[in-house]
């Protein structure tokens, strides 16, 4: 089973409910850190990493003395990432798709595929957890080829949690794909409410069983729980706001270790997803 834990609100607490659900239920769990931009699941998970890869995407290069000028790689361009101007193909990288449109339509076979780092993958364990992330590279604007690349490492055979990023636009939507169950961990104040329609919009499009939980639950207003209540979004669970929880995450340290009666929490909210995820 997949289980993609998302928020469309940042600093909601889902790093929180991903990592001690992943420690709770102990072997034969992956988590995947696809909050690429910003990983911070290993801060808490403490793995020692074993493998590390660097990922490139395939962009043009072009060889000009095989090129005729003739500017069609240009014009099958979708998103201005290359241009013939005057004898001069320009290439812009960092607006590259890598659809490959440009050396498939090439005559004159002048287009070969170089490729531009899009950032690392790191690979380890810690308490049986098999853990993987992915750091964008400073300066990359596209995450989600780098989201996928994480997330080709999915082993059906085991639980996988995945840790995406937040928000609702294509970062979200690459953690949300395929995924059996999406948690969405939110908060009860209005901005929390209403990235939380977003993002439920998100993987009600994507046709995904989801579920909720309600972080600092004792804060803001009763307005999340209605909402929930008038969507038919089951609330999974809430974690109050308490100074023993915010110390520990400020400490880094594990919720389910600090506070070990959490773990059968977490193992609870584990029984409910079995029973409402993709079958
Ligand atoms: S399509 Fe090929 S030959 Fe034509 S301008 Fe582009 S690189 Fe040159
Ligand atoms: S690979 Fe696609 S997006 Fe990139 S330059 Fe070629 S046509 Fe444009």
């Amino acid at each position: 089973m997949i289980i993609s834990v998302a928020s469309g609100k940042g600093g909601t607490g889902k790093t929180t409910v991903a990592t001690n659900l992943a420690l709770s239920l102990g072997t034969d769990v992956q988590l995947l850190d696809c909050d690429v931009e910003e990983p911070n699941a290993h801060l808490f998970i403490n793995p020692s990493f074993e493998e590390m890869e660097t990922v490139f995407v395939p962009v043009p290069l072009v060889n000009e003395e095989k090129c005729s000028y003739c500017g069609k790689c240009g014009e099958i361009c979708q998103f201005k990432a290359i241009a013939v101007v005057n004898e001069n193909v320009l290439i812009f990288e960092e607006l590259c798709h890598s659809c490959g449109g440009c050396w498939e339509v090439c005559p004159e076979g002048a287009i070969t595929q170089g490729g531009r780092e899009l950032g690392v993958i790191q690979k380890g364990h810690s308490n049986g957890i098999e853990f993987i992330h992915g750091r964008l590279r400073v300066g990359e604007a596209m995450s989600p080829p780098l989201i996928k690349k994480v997330r080709s490492f999915e082993n059906r055979d085991k639980l996988t949690i995945i840790d995406a990023p937040p928000g609702t636009s294509c970062p979200v939507i690459a953690c949300m794909k395929n995924a059996d169950f999406v948690l969405l961990v939110t908060e009860p104040t209005p901005f929390g409410l209403y990235d939380l329609k977003l993002a439920v919009g998100a993987a009600q499009i994507l046709n995904i069983p989801l579920g909720l939980v309600i972080n600092r639950s004792d804060l803001g207003d009763n307005k999340v729980r209605k909402y929930a209540h008038q969507e038919g979004l089951p609330i999974l669970m809430e974690i109050p706001l308490n100074r023993q929880i915010a110390e520990a995450y400020s400490r880094g340290e594990m919720l389910v270790d600090v506070m070990p009666e959490w773990k059968a929490k977490f193992l609870g909210l584990y029984d409910q997803i079995k029973h409402l995820a993709k079958p």
